[in-house]
């Protein structure tokens, strides 16, 4: 009980810290102002929680379009999660998240989302095709092969959902 209790305090201490120095972008010596610790203390945690010490603004990397919390990479975007078990840099894929809340759990390592209609851009649950990555490699082979990339493009799969509901 005593241990638990002392994890979830470190998870929230730990969430404070990020917001802090990573989100709110304060200098160290302006944390340790805060809540009266040395500066060398709030280093200590810093690296204690593994979050990296920078420059100030650095690890809001420029080139990642910084809004909120969202970035955008390869016609992807990507939702900052920190604390995610499978985040890349911080950030996990908003259709990996979504895939998640459907399942009620985390993505396992072999398992990735398709967009059916291959635009990543386009998270609506109906587009989106949870599979292992072998599959995922080969559904993508099979479709260049029979030549229905196109086909798949054009798709309204919302529509095509909503018809064979009704002709149910
Ligand atoms: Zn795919």
């Amino acid at each position: 009980m005593i241990n638990d209790k002392k994890t979830v305090k470190d998870k929230i201490f730990k969430e404070w810290l990020y917001q802090k120095y990573v989100i709110e972008d304060l200098y160290g010596y302006e944390i340790a102002n805060k809540i009266k610790v040395s500066r060398q203390t709030v280093f200590n945690w810093l690296k204690k929680y593994g979050i990296s010490s920078r420059k100030k603004g650095q690890i809001l990397d420029k080139h990642h379009n910084w809004n909120g919390g969202i970035s955008k990479r390869n016609q992807t975007l990507y939702f900052m999660q920190p604390y995610h078990p499978h985040n890349y840099r911080g950030y996990v894929s908003i259709s990996n998240l979504i895939a998640e809340k459907i399942l009620n759990r985390f993505l396992k390592d072999k398992e990735m989302v398709h967009h059916i209609n291959f635009s990543p851009m386009d998270n609506k649950n109906h587009n989106l095709l949870i599979c292992n990555r072998s599959y995922h490699k080969w559904l993508h082979w099979k479709i260049k092969k029979l030549g229905l990339v196109e086909y798949f493009k054009s798709l309204q799969i919302a529509k095509i959902l909503q018809s064979a509901v009704e002709s149910e």
